[in-house]
């Protein structure tokens, strides 16, 4: 099964001039999601996690069945405001502005290997982000796992653990 041919790509979305990676034709497809879901297994399997955390939203996508399929929990990172309870948060900058990620203070124990999910890597900020919050509440963060690379961006070398995708664009 290829998963590149259930990927389709978007011109000018959300801006003009930018090539979107859209996913849902793939996620519609049961057979070759299904594939796309133990090909991911196979490669987060050998970080040994502990649990899987993905980055709203697309990411969540990835890492909840990744983590029912290796019988794992799952937990979420998501943008300001959306968690409740006690919470941590991480401010990071963007190209124009800044934007803040949070996560549940108590949903990583201290020491816990965890695999980092989303859709896909583009400049790397997202996941540096999410590595940071992470970090902060005591997570060894044991890998990077991605549906999609856009390897032309050079994402993979702002990250300093290891970068795993199905698929890349060069
Ligand atoms: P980065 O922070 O530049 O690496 O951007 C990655 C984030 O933007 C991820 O959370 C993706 O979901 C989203 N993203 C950027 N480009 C695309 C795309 O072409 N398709 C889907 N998501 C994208």
């Amino acid at each position: 099964m290829n998963i590149k041919d259930h990927i389709r790509s978007i011109p000018d979305f959300p801006k003009p001039g930018i090539l979107f990676y859209d996913i849902s034709t793939l996620l519609a497809h049961a057979e070759a999601w299904k594939d796309a879901v133990g090909q991911l297994a196979d490669a987060v399997k050998p970080y040994k996690p502990d649990v899987l955390v993905g980055i709203e939203s697309r990411g969540f996508l990835v890492a909840a069945p990744l983590a029912l399929t290796l019988g794992l929990g799952f937990v979420m990172i998501r943008k300001r405001g959306k968690l409740p309870g006690d919470i941590i948060t991480h401010n990071y900058d963007l190209e124009y502005g800044s934007d803040t990620i949070e996560i549940q203070a108590d949903a990583i124990k201290p020491g816990a290997r965890v695999v980092v999910c989303d859709d896909l890597l583009a400049t790397g900020g997202t996941m540096v982000a999410a590595i940071n919050l992470l970090r902060s509440v005591g997570a060894e963060v044991v890998a990077a796992q991605f549906l999609i690379e856009l390897a032309f961006l050079k994402g993979a070398e702002k990250l300093d653990v290891p970068v795993n995708s199905l698929v890349s664009y060069e």
